[in-house]
């Protein structure tokens, strides 16, 4: 007897790993995720900054051989991955899945593919680097991205005949409109210009338009400055140089003209803003609510403040402009602590914009159908969840997933939420609770040992009857006598009930404490703006052979 319990599952702590698990970096032993999930993990939350264990610099590594794997295993999966999160706007930034196109435009292997997909010679590429290089358009949207996938693939390779003709062709593709916008909107970034870029590439122009846009960026002095329809943007951008406010207002409200084109010195002029504000789109609205703030448009129960307000409760507009929800909860914090992250500005907030940031954080998710079904949030709230930031913000990880945590709380009525490190930790967050207040109960939780265990072990002592356990952690446990999975099977067992575990990865690391053998066990990445909804259908989906196993425990 003394024997088999030596050798049993429910006496195996986490510092010994259970079948099928690997070391993970506190000393514990957790699942190691596929090389899909890290990609999605990568892609969404990036590694800026590293994490309590890793540096960035060794995080970045780790990726980008998770990508690599990917695109090993099934070129195709992977390039469709990559521009699906980055077109979808699933991610808070798009910097990662620029970083992993550029990674894969470098590697110059053959392409795999699986059988489910068609083969690769049907897209008409051969390799992995041709098979990144046909989605460049999709990922690389703005002058912006373009330079930094030059950046960072001039890191991995040189300007070989394929990269000039994929430079190229993401000018041909653009309308003569649109580039004249992006050409002056931004000239340069990180060291690359698009003149750079027009002379490495050599596109010829295919209309009249594309011709004017090239001169004007690579042969100023030749350029003719006459207004052509389709290009005046051109124009108009060259006369914002030394216009008056007067004429920029004018220029802006009648042509278009961004934030960008107007010189530095007339910033600070409320004119200007308020001529900008009318055509703001969303995205630059809400980088720029403390300068709107602070040349005094935005104040208590002024017009701004009404139409700012009515922009951030329009769900449809959040949607087109991809708004994501990491972002907002990122201007919300910065906006309401009245100064800048990384600056001495400040301001005075005005608490209407306050309140619409944090309903515009919601809205941001979409519509999630709830499931009806019983939900117990566990957040880990343990030392490693505190020490690094997500995307090189100002947010912790502890602080997101309760954010997060707050989400699916509105969502489902039946639900609670309480903190763990390596025993229960009562947060007392209830759904109608403010953001700002969450933060403040989950930064006075202690610090401590994690044992991820501790949701469900809590849960069967005090016979709460759970369908899903939602988990959002780093899945670095190692504290608890129990594995996270072997409760599960355990508080299964005991309540008799299908309860389901859901691990939300608040950290771009390759652990995770869901079984990946069990049905009932799920992986999603924090802050994958399709997250809630893929955790409703997994909740709502029945597992048959789960249902039977319980069934059977239950006959006997
Ligand atoms: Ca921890």
């Amino acid at each position: 007897m003394s024997y088999a319990k030596h050798l049993s599952r429910s006496s195996t702590p986490q510092t010994e790993a259970l079948p099928g698990q690997v070391a993970n970096s506190a000393g514990g032993n957790s699942f190691g995720v596929d090389c899909w999930t890290r990609l999605d993990r990568f892609l969404v939350l990036g590694c800026e900054g590293g994490s309590y264990y890793a540096s960035e610099r060794k995080l970045t590594r780790e990726n980008a051989a998770a990508v690599l794997d990917c695109a090993r295993t099934d070129t195709l999966r992977t390039i469709k991955r990559i521009a699906e999160i980055s077109k979808a706007g699933r991610a808070p930034k798009n910097d990662p899945a620029i970083f992993a196109l550029a990674l894969l435009a470098a590697t110059n292997e053959p392409a795999a593919y699986s059988g489910q997909i068609k083969p690769i010679g049907a897209y008409g590429f051969d390799t992995i680097s041709n098979a990144a290089l046909f989605v460049l358009n999709d990922v690389c949207r703005t002058g912006t991205h373009l330079f930094h996938f030059v950046e960072a693939v001039t890191e991995f390779r040189g300007w070989g005949r394929a990269l000039k003709d994929a430079v190229a062709q993401w000018y041909h593709e653009k309308g003569a409109d649109k580039l004249a916008y992006q050409v002056t909107k931004y000239a340069q970034r990180n060291g690359w210009s698009h003149r750079d870029l027009l002379r490495l590439s050599h596109p010829v122009p295919q209309t009249p338009g594309h011709k004017d846009v090239f001169q004007y960026v690579t042969q100023r002095e030749k350029w003719q400055k006459s207004t052509r329809p389709g290009t005046r943007m051109l124009v108009f951008a060259e006369e914002a140089k030394t216009a008056s406010i007067e004429r920029l207002c004018k220029l802006i409200r009648e042509e278009g003209l961004v934030r960008e084109h107007i010189p530095t010195e007339h910033l600070n002029s409320p004119e200007i803003w308020e001529a900008l504000l009318e055509n703001m789109p969303i995205t630059a609205l809400i980088r720029n609510l403390n300068k709107l703030t602070l040349v005094g448009l935005l104040k208590p129960l002024s017009t701004a403040t009404s139409k700012v307000v009515n922009q951030l409760n329009n769900a449809d507009m959040l949607r087109e402009g991809r708004v994501h929800p990491f972002n907002l909860l990122v201007a919300l914090k910065t906006y309401a602590s009245g100064r800048g992250f990384r600056g001495d500005l400040t301001w005075t907030p005005v608490p209407q914009v306050v309140s619409a940031l944090e309903d515009a954080f919601y809205t941001a998710f979409g519509t999630i159908e709830p499931t009806g079904k019983n939900h117990l949030f566990g957040i880990d709230v343990s030392g490693s969840m505190t020490m690094s930031t997500i995307n090189n913000t100002n947010v912790q990880p502890r602080s997101a997933a309760a954010c997060l945590a707050m989400v699916g709380m509105r969502t489902e009525p039946a639900s609670y939420a309480f903190g763990f490190t390596d025993r229960f930790q009562d947060l007392g967050i209830s759904p109608r609770d403010r953001l700002d207040r969450v933060e403040d109960k989950v930064q006075n939780s202690n610090f401590g040992r994690t044992d991820c265990a501790v949701p469900m072990i809590h849960a069967l002592q005090h016979r709460m009857e759970v369908d899903a356990f939602v988990v959002l952690t780093d899945s670095e446990t190692y504290a608890g006598r129990q594995h996270p999975t072997v409760a599960l099977e355990n508080y299964r067992q005991k309540m008799g009930r299908d309860t389901k575990l859901i691990v939300v990865g608040m950290v771009s690391n390759e652990f995770t404490i869901a079984d990946p053998k069990d049905p009932g066990q799920l992986d999603v990445v924090g802050f994958d703006t399709s997250a809630p909804s893929v955790i409703a259908d997994f909740v709502r989906e029945e597992v048959p052979g789960r249902r039977r196993a319980a069934a059977a425990r239950k006959a006997a």
